[in-house]
């Protein structure tokens, strides 16, 4: 049920299978390319969690399936704490990678067909269930990296998947055989799918019985015939190519990718939504806002990097103790912790959607995203204000490291005594890379969901009758306030509509 990192890193090396494009050439070893070897190190951290003494706790769950210990990231929740567990993890992880570690997408996805599965059992269709714990016990058993893979290419925004001009704009079902079915389609922006063992493929949107051919969810191991995985660019990513041990992000980054299906078969007891449109409405909620929560934790993780780097270079140049300083660190702690904050309320607030299942609460996780989409950046200009200008002019290792130049610029870039300049260039390049980058900036903006999909959310799970019958009722206006049991005015999501058994409190 447990691998390492290094096991890990052994079984994707012989992966060599997989069709992966980076720069428009074909990459055979995802560990050595040094153009992936960074996310590889990220992915791969989740598979150290387990084994290293601050994070075996968080990254060790028990499989009630498999009857082992199991990674976390392959971890069906049991329990509210199971929720706070991941964001928990997700932070701790966050502070040894410095960027987003790509394995919560798949842990995600099996938790969403855990419970759609389920829901569709409930509701008399019980061998998508079936398949999937044969699935689960599979993946848990032999530890496998998943990535999970949503969002589609999508085409034309305004028009549903068969309606589009491209019938392939989202991912469908091109044939079925007794044997299995056929695919193809794209899905995009995928991360870590490169350095994945198999992806879970989940449909994204909500579909009607006109779109059933879109109305697909399974799980194929990445190296599959047909596909084919092109790796997004980022900002500096050529310096990976330089070989340095300071600019080149030596360290840990992520990666996203255009996952092309052509053509591929997907043997039958790996499909487990064949045309079940009826149930991909509560199967994106679900989704959505597991996602949205863990953002709570690993963006929280990246925040107190950028804290640390800003507190350290203010450090560098003496200035730590300036109010103005301390008043903008304070800030970024505030958008941190409040990010941290709704993880945990997501958790801790968390729906048992089926016995023993546990879902995060819709409307906390939402807001977590949402907050998401907001603070990074504004964490990031608070790091670039402490940092000063230098994160936009540093000089180069390779000016450094120039017999020539290093006597000078160890003499100009130093600040305080103690510190060298080559601690500033490394801490200014740490912010450079965390704060203006893909996970930070990027991802907080559009993964798990863009601004407005948080928004909408709010006004389908706020119950605004209800509060204008309370505020009615205060202004000594007519109302019929009927007061709910819960402190929240809340409606039920879709998800909890489906399921026999909703939180009590609510009504
Ligand atoms: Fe995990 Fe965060 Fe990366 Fe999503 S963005 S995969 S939650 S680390
Ligand atoms: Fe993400």
């Amino acid at each position: 049920g447990l691998r390492t990192g290094q096991e890990y890193l052994d079984a994707i090396k012989v992966r060599n299978k997989a069709e992966i494009y980076v720069l428009g050439k074909e990459v055979k070893d995802v560990t050595t390319n040094p153009f992936l070897k960074p996310s590889v190190l990220a992915f791969k951290a989740t598979f150290d969690a387990p084994w290293e003494e601050d994070t075996k706790d968080l990254a060790r769950a028990w499989s009630p399936f498999i009857n082992e210990e199991v990674n976390r990231f392959n971890h069906i929740h049991r329990s509210r704490e199971d929720l706070a567990a991941k964001v928990k993890l997700l932070r701790k992880i966050s502070h040894k990678v410095g960027a987003c570690f790509q394995r919560c997408v798949g842990f995600d996805a099996l938790n969403t067909l855990y419970i759609t599965t389920e829901l569709m059992a409930q509701h008399g269709k019980t061998e998508p269930k079936e398949k999937f714990v044969e699935y689960l016990k599979t993946v848990q058993k032999k530890d496998l990296a998943l990535a999970g893979a949503m969002t589609d290419a999508k085409g034309v925004r305004t028009l549903k998947p068969s309606q589009q001009p491209n019938k392939d704009a989202y991912v469908r079902i091109t044939e079925v055989t007794k044997d299995g079915i056929y695919v193809s389609g794209a899905k995009a922006n995928i991360t870590g799918v490169a350095a994945s063992e198999e992806i879970v493929v989940l449909p994204t949107r909500a579909m009607g019985p006109e779109d059933q051919d879109y109305a697909v969810a399974f799980a194929v191991p990445t190296d599959t015939e047909g596909i084919k995985i092109v790796v997004g660019r980022q900002l500096n990513d050529a310096r990976r190519l330089e070989g340095g041990d300071i600019d080149s992000i030596p360290y840990f980054y992520n990666h996203e990718g255009l996952v092309i299906f052509d053509n591929v078969f997907i043997p039958m007891e790996r499909v487990f939504l064949m045309r079940d449109w009826e149930y991909t409405n509560q199967l994106v909620e679900i989704f959505a806002a597991y996602h949205r929560q863990g953002y709570g934790g690993c963006k929280a993780g990246l925040g107190d990097v950028i804290i640390g780097a800003s507190y350290n270079l203010a450090k560098q140049m003496g200035v730590e103790k300036a109010s103005h300083i301390q008043d903008k660190i304070t800030e970024e702690i505030f958008l941190t912790e409040t990010m941290y904050s709704a993880g945990i309320a997501a958790s801790l607030n968390g729906i048992e959607v089926c016995p023993g299942c546990f879902w995060v609460n819709p409307m906390h996780a939402n807001v977590t995203k949402h907050l998401v989409t907001r603070f990074p950046s504004q964490i990031s200009q608070l790091a670039i204000d402490i940092a000063g200008g230098i994160v936009g002019t540093a000089p180069s290792e390779w000016d450094l490291k120039n017999p020539k130049l290093k006597e000078y610029i160890a003499k100009y870039l130093q600040g305080v005594e103690g510190y060298t300049a080559e601690d500033r260039i490394r801490m200014t390049r740490l912010i450079e890379n965390v704060a203006l980058g893909v996970a930070f900036q990027i991802e907080s903006v559009h993964g798990a969901g863009s601004p407005a999909a948080q928004r909408i959310m709010f006004s389908r799970l706020y119950d605004l009758s209800y509060s204008e019958e309370v505020a009615k009722r205060l202004a000594g206006m007519k109302s019929d306030v009927h007061f709910k049991n819960s402190a929240e005015p809340w409606r039920l999501s879709e998800t909890e509509k489906l399921a026999s058994k909703t939180q009590k409190t609510k009504d």
